[in-house]
């Protein structure tokens, strides 16, 4: 391991909690081994506490280059100025200061423009400039190992510069549509120890949830937060009827359903209540293609019938989370893991649902997904 290298792609940072933590211990541990460590991450929080170069990548080229602090502070792409425009700030105005996904999407490899890549997104994009063939990382005067893809970064005002992305409009909370009263899950568990024999009290209970209450209205967002094994995931089972309540109620469009399990729910019940998964990997067809995944959630639950306004459907879901039209004729296994969620996103949504249920929705997304896709 002594002047080794490590490399850390994506998946190993979607841990929930404490990832920050732990990156920085691994980094201490790499410093007492004289080991260099390459992380892969759209975690742009975790890169800040952890690393001490960044480079940022766009479409199979790194377009700034420089120490954590350069690029952060002092970004000289306009590329790097819109991924900060996408995440959340600790203590944040969400209104004051919504997040603002980069407009446009990602072009396929066989589909990069002529000149920059980032081209047909930036705000500062010239014609017969930007368009032009051979452009190379340049440095930043007085920055030593700053350096940026951009032929227009010394015109651009960066002080001022803030991204012209698409903001989501505030919207009004409307009526309640889940009402969770005094919920507990309990668990039996057979104690076979001999202290418990003895007691006479083999049957001892696991108590996953106390005493949840919330509601949640129309056009509003609630968040579960805590670390893992706080119950987070047995609340959604709950929800989604993979699990019936120990007590309380879980009232869901008028309708207790504590004791619901999901098969003895109605269509219309399932079709109001979706889920969106952590993992996206077992949650698709892998023999379908993504439209048909999608336009089969249209029709059962009976948002449209009529082939046209389907596939309008379709195509206005991929739209809404940044996936280039032409994925509804790809199957699962042409996707990336990101790509897979977003079909999942977009799958959950399919059905006009009252409430979407979201484990870790956003974890394999990369930031300007994210925005766009909570905001
Ligand atoms: S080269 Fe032009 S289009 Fe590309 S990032 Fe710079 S200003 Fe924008």
């Amino acid at each position: 391991m002594e002047n080794g290298s490590n490399s850390y792609d994506g998946p190993v940072l979607e841990c929930r909690d404490l990832c920050i933590s732990y990156f920085t211990r691994a980094g201490e541990i790499a410093g007492r081994f004289n080991t260099s460590m390459v992380y892969i991450s759209h975690n742009l929080g975790l890169i800040l506490a952890t690393c001490d170069r960044v480079n940022v990548m766009y479409s199979g080229v790194v377009v700034e280059h420089g120490s954590v602090h350069e690029v952060f502070d002092h970004m000289r792409h306009p590329y790097t100025k819109g991924l900060f425009g996408c995440i959340p700030l600790p203590g944040a105005d969400k209104t004051a200061r919504p997040l603002v996904p980069i407009r446009g999407q990602l072009p396929l490899p066989h589909q990069r423009p002529a000149g920059c890549y980032f081209g047909p997104r930036c705000d500062f994009f010239q014609a017969g400039s930007c368009d032009q063939e051979g452009l190379h990382m340049t440095e930043v005067p007085n920055e030593p190992g700053h350096s940026v893809r951009c032929r227009r970064w010394q015109q651009i005002d960066w002080d001022s510069y803030n991204p012209e992305g698409v903001g989501a409009s505030e919207m009004e909370a409307g009526e309640v549509v889940l009402s969770i009263d005094n919920m507990k899950k309990y668990y039996e568990v057979t104690d076979n120890s001999i202290a418990a024999m003895i007691k006479g009290k083999r049957v001892r209970h696991v108590k996953a949830n106390e005493s949840i209450s919330f509601d949640a209205r129309a056009c509003e967002t609630v968040a579960i937060v805590g670390e893992s094994g706080c119950g987070k995931s047995t609340f959604a089972k709950v929800l989604m009827g993979l699990e019936t309540a120990t007590e309380g109620k879980v009232v869901f469009n008028g309708k207790d359903i504590s004791q619901e399990e999901v098969q003895n729910r109605s269509p219309e019940q399932i079709g109001s209540m979706q889920m969106v998964f952590q993992n996206p990997f077992d949650t698709l067809n892998p023999s379908h293609t993504v439209g048909s995944q999608l336009a089969r959630v249209i029709r059962k639950f009976g948002v449209h019938t009529d082939k046209e306004k389907v596939e309008a459907r379709v195509m206005e879901l991929l739209d809404l989370v940044k996936l280039p039209r032409e994925f509804a004729r790809r199957r699962p296994r042409q996707l990336s893991g990101g790509q897979k969620q977003r079909v999942g996103i977009a799958r959950a949504f399919a059905g006009n649902p009252s409430t979407v249920v979201a484990d870790e929705p956003v974890s394999a997304l990369d930031v300007s997904v994210q925005a766009a896709v909570t905001g």
